[in-house]
């Protein structure tokens, strides 16, 4: 999002610096996701996810296949078990339909078996739209572009641990130096999942406007051996995310998850990625509900990602929190909160939005 938001204010002159604490960029909840460009569908219409998954998602094609970024649209299958979760397919083609996504196409049983013959199910929608990334040579291309604008650079080992107000700016300071590291006009925090922590460095910033985080990781098992499959295959989403999918990578290699596991743990900082080798059962469950011959000693547990949900004082937040002068009156400053799924699809338009709200701070 970072390096997203970064580009589009090059693009508008701006000069900048993305400060990253690690070594290098993308080791944060970038690298650990379905890698999907989601289609749209699932988000309240007129919610900033419907908007900017609608948008981002075909400027992220555009800019993947400009830029050489291996992506394929494969579409996807969304599918009804059993005659009696038809109804949420209807409920997911009209929200999609309000949110912008006109392209969803309802399958009989029939259709289905024709395009995925080992998929058995009542109906489905197949969303011709979604497609798959190679995520990091996304951040690469992005980091290239911002190089080739010329107005702005990466600077890894930078983790920002103080964020003074000054009367032009914001006094910036990074880990291991003394004194401010630069002052900047405009500041957007955009720290994935220590962003509410980021954001706390802001003495000036109400507390209001800064959630309370909510992690929820989300596990992936693996497939060792070849699917025969050739489209992404999703149930009826449950509550807190997609329910357990199957998505391929661009070598064909399927995976399926990610899971929904709440977490205790506050701090950023202890975040346990561990995929339990005991939810092998739980997923070959879910596996076979897409796939009766899967073989369950080919299934293994892989990696984890986890989810920057956050908490206002409305609740647990459905949408991205885009937070900027407007909302918390000060100047040249946007924080980015509980930028969960599909925040990799949206990335592009979520930047130029965000280009958008400092125009001309
Ligand atoms: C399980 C899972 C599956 C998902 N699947 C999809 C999908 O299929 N499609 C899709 O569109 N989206 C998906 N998403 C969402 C998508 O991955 C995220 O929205 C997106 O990657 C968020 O990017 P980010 O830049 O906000 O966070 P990050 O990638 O985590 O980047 C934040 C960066 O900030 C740095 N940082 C933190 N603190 C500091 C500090 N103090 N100083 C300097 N730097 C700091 C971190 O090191 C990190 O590199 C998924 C998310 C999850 C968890």
């Amino acid at each position: 999002m970072g390096l997203a938001c970064a580009v589009s204010l090059a693009r508008q002159g701006h000069q900048l610096l993305v400060l990253e604490a690690e070594a290098q960029v993308g080791t944060g909840i970038s690298s650990r996701n379905s890698e999907v460009i989601h289609a749209g569908i699932y988000y309240p219409p007129g919610s900033l996810k419907a908007k900017l998954c609608v948008a981002g998602r075909e400027r992220l094609y555009q800019f993947c296949r400009e830029r050489g970024v291996p992506h394929r649209r494969l579409g996807k299958i969304i599918f009804a078990a059993e005659a009696s979760e038809q109804d949420q397919l209807d409920t997911i083609q009209a929200r999609a339909e309000a949110a912008g996504v006109h392209d969803l196409r309802r399958l009989s049983a029939a259709e289905v078996s024709q395009l995925e013959p080992e998929l058995r199910c009542a109906a489905a929608l197949l969303s011709p739209s979604t497609g798959i990334v190679d995520a990091h040579a996304l951040m690469l291309a992005l980091e290239g572009e911002l190089g080739a604008l010329g107005e702005g650079q990466v600077v890894c080992n930078a983790r920002v641990e103080r964020i003074e107000k000054v009367s032009d700016g914001w006094a910036i300071h990074i880990k291991g130096e003394d004194g401010p590291a630069l002052v900047a006009r405009n500041l957007v925090n955009s720290a994935g999942l220590a962003a509410t922590q980021v954001a706390e460095l802001v003495e000036e910033l109400g507390r209001e406007h800064v959630p309370e985080p909510v992690y929820a990781r989300g596990c992936y098992f693996s497939y060792g051996r070849p699917v025969p499959f050739t489209h992404l295959i999703y149930p009826v989403p449950v509550p807190g995310g997609l329910g357990t999918h199957l998505t391929l990578d661009l070598t064909g290699r399927a995976r399926f998850g990610p899971n929904v596991q709440w977490l205790e743990e506050r701090d950023h900082g202890r975040l346990d990625y561990s995929v339990c080798p005991s939810l092998q059962p739980e997923f070959l469950a879910a596996a076979r509900r897409i796939w009766g011959a899967i073989e369950a000693d080919a299934l293994q547990p892989d990696y984890a990602g986890i989810r920057p949900k956050v908490r206002t004082a409305a609740g647990l937040a459905e949408d991205f929190i885009v937070s900027g002068p407007a909302t918390h009156g000060l100047p040249g400053l946007v924080n980015l909160f509980g930028i969960e799924s599909p925040g990799l699809t949206a990335s592009l338009a979520l930047g130029d939005m965000v280009a958008t709200m400092l125009d001309g701070d």
